[in-house]
């Protein structure tokens, strides 16, 4: 099972890719995670990603590809993967697409996280609390909602055009959501 999702920032796509990993047994891949550990570790990579994340625009396309490429190869996707935060713009996603072409794995599922603006900012300030992330201030966040209008916004259509896409409603408690993930999946939680 290859699922890419998709949703604004503050969708909730990390805690459910999270939930899915568990239930499938997947590689979750978070381009998010990655770029984070890079800069908790100090690389020149790291570091130059977090001025751009910090003010909630995007990493240049060729640092995030040579970084997915690099995580794709690394072998572990027997069963399939989550990908979460990756491709975020129509630029990304064909790299993906030839990417996952050359390894004989393409994505089988996009599913998008519908959220209203409202309660993306509520979310985040919630988020901003618990977890301290330098890119949750109510400045960044905004831009990064415009730069998801912008940039990552018509990828869901890209999928769509593939008869990829799923929208599933974001909004009410996680495990609810979940199910809706899940069945749009067609997996009975039980089952697995
Ligand atoms: P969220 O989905 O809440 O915005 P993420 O953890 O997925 O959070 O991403 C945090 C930041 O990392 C983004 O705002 C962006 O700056 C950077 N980033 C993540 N993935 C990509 C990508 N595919 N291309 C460019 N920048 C990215």
């Amino acid at each position: 099972m290859r699922i890419v999702l998709l949703g604004p920032p503050g969708s909730g796509k990390g805690t459910q890719a999270a939930m899915l990993v568990e239930q499938l047994g997947l590689p979750h891949i978070s381009t998010g995670a990655l770029l984070r550990n890079a800069a908790k570790r100090g690389t020149d990579l790291g570091l130059q990603a977090k001025s751009i994340t910090d003010k909630g625009e995007l990493v240049p396309d060729d640092i995030m590809s040579g970084m997915i490429e690099e995580r794709l190869g690394r072998g572990d996707l027997g069963k399939g993967f989550i990908l979460d935060g990756y491709p975020r713009n129509l630029s990304q996603a064909r790299s993906l697409d030839m990417m996952l072409e050359r390894l004989n794995q393409p994505a089988d599922a996009a599913i998008h996280i519908d959220i209203d603006p409202e309660q993306i900012i509520k979310r985040i300030a919630r988020r901003a609390k618990e977890e301290g992330r330098s890119d949750d201030t109510e400045k960044t966040v905004r831009n990064r909602m415009r730069v998801y209008a912008e940039q990552t916004a018509p990828v869901a259509d890209y999928y769509a055009d593939q008869g990829l896409l799923t929208r599933v409603l974001g909004n009410g408690p996680k495990e609810e959501i979940f199910q809706r993930i899940l069945s749009v999946l067609q997996i009975d939680a039980k089952s697995t």
